[in-house]
C-alpha cells in the first residue's frame, strides 16, 4: 500500500507538469482527486487492512491528498495568470519556435552548377557559358560530323523552321575556344541542351551539361583521367571509384566513358533504381580531342594535344543527393524543391 501511495504521488505530480491550460488542469482533477479518481480508488483498500496498518495509511493518504490540491491550487493561479496575459496582448513565450517566412532559394541544378563552377575555378579552370540555340556547323560539322555521317543518329535534336539546332550538347562551344586557344586552355562549358526523346527517370528532353576542354603541349589520357577524378571527389566529398571503358564519339580519338560507383546503394543492391542494380552509373562521354576537330580550329595538332568531356550535371546532382528520377527538377513542384 505504501508503495502505491508513493507512486500515486509521482505519477500525479508529473501528469500536473503537463497540463497546458484550464481545461486539462479539470481533466487531472477529476483524474486524480475526483469523487472517482485515483485517490478514492485507493483509499477503499484501508477497509482490509488491520486498524493499526489502516491509521499508518490513512495519514499518509491524507497527506498526500493535501499535497495534490495544494500543488493544483498553485498551477491553477499560474494557468489563470498566464491566460490573463496572453489575452491582453502581452503574452509572450520565450520558448516558442521561432517563425521565419519561408523564403525562396535557388533551384538545386543551380546550386550545385556554381558549387562545381567553384571547383573547376579553383583548378585552374575559366568558365565559359554556352549557347542554347547554334548553327548545324558548330553543333556537328565543326566536331567532325559532316552531313550524312551516320553518327547524327546518336542525338535526336530540336531543329528551328530557320535550319538552326538547339545544341544537343555542350560541346557546340568547343571550335569556337579552340580557334582562339593561346595554349594551354583550360575551359569549362555549361548550358543547357535539348534532346528530342522520350523522358524516364534518367533521361530528360532538357538537361545541364558540363564540358571540359583543355588544350596543351604532351597530354595524355592520364591527364585527363586524373582531372576528372580530382574534380568528382571534391564535388562528392569523398573517395571514388571509377570505371573506365572504351566508347565512340567522332569528336575523340580514343574515346572514353566514365563510370562512377553508385553512391545510392554502395553497389550492393540488384533492385536499386539508380543504377539498375549494376553498381556503376554512367556520368561522361570524354577522350582526348579528335586530331580533325584540331585541324578544323587551326590547332598545330604536331604540337598541341588536349582532352574534353561532357557530362550531365542533372544525373550527377542525383547522384550527390539520392534524388531517384530526373524528372523532378522541371516540375516545379514545391514539396520537392524545398527540401534544398
Ligand atoms: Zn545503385
Amino acid at each position: 500500500m505504501a508503495e502505491a501511495i508513493a507512486a500515486l504521488q509521482e505519477e500525479a505530480l508529473k501528469a500536473l507538469a503537463r497540463a497546458q491550460d484550464l481545461n486539462q488542469l479539470q481533466l487531472w482533477h477529476q483524474v486524480y482527486l475526483g469523487k472517482k479518481g485515483a485517490l478514492k480508488k485507493i483509499s477503499r483498500r484501508l477497509r482490509n487492512l488491520d486498524p493499526e496498518q489502516r491509521r499508518e495509511q490513512g495519514i499518509k493518504l491524507n497527506n498526500l491528498k493535501q499535497k495534490l490540491e495544494q500543488a493544483y491550487e498553485k498551477k491553477e493561479a499560474e494557468l489563470k495568470k498566464r491566460e490573463k496575459r496572453r489575452a491582453s496582448g502581452e503574452w509572450f513565450d520565450l520558448t516558442a519556435p521561432g517563425y521565419w517566412p519561408r523564403q525562396g532559394h535557388l533551384h538545386p541544378l543551380t546550386q550545385m552548377r556554381q558549387y562545381a563552377e567553384d571547383i573547376f575555378l579553383r583548378m585552374g579552370f575559366e568558365i565559359h557559358e554556352a549557347r542554347e540555340v547554334d548553327d548545324d556547323f558548330h553543333n556537328f560539322g565543326a566536331l567532325n560530323i559532316p552531313p550524312q555521317h551516320p553518327a547524327r543518329d546518336l542525338w535526336d535534336t530540336f531543329w528551328t523552321e530557320q535550319g538552326l539546332v538547339l545544341v544537343t550538347h555542350t560541346s557546340s562551344m568547343q571550335h569556337r575556344l579552340l580557334k582562339q586557344a593561346q595554349p594551354p586552355l583550360r575551359a569549362v562549358i555549361v548550358g543547357r541542351c535539348f534532346r528530342h526523346e522520350a523522358t524516364d527517370a534518367r533521361h530528360e528532353h532538357t538537361l545541364y551539361q558540363m564540358e571540359g576542354l583543355y588544350l596543351d603541349k604532351k597530354v595524355t589520357l592520364t591527364d585527363l583521367i586524373g582531372t576528372f577524378k580530382t574534380f568528382l571527389q571534391e564535388f562528392f566529398q569523398r573517395p571514388v571509384q571509377l570505371k573506365i571503358q572504351p566508347s565512340y564519339f567522332p569528336f575523340v580519338e580514343p574515346g572514353i566513358e566514365f563510370l562512377v560507383d553508385c553512391a545510392i546503394c554502395g553497389q550492393k543492391d540488384k533492385s536499386c533504381r539508380t543504377c539498375g542494380g549494376k553498381g556503376w552509373i554512367e556520368l561522361a562521354g570524354a577522350g582526348l580531342i579528335h586530331p580533325q576537330v584540331l585541324t578544323q580550329a587551326g590547332v598545330d595538332r604536331e604540337k598541341y594535344q588536349g582532352f574534353a568531356w561532357g557530362f550531365g550535371l542533372d544525373r550527377l546532382v542525383m547522384m550527390k543527393y539520392g534524388i531517384e528520377d530526373i524528372r523532378h527538377f522541371h516540375r516545379g513542384d514545391l514539396a520537392f524543391l524545398h527540401q534544398f
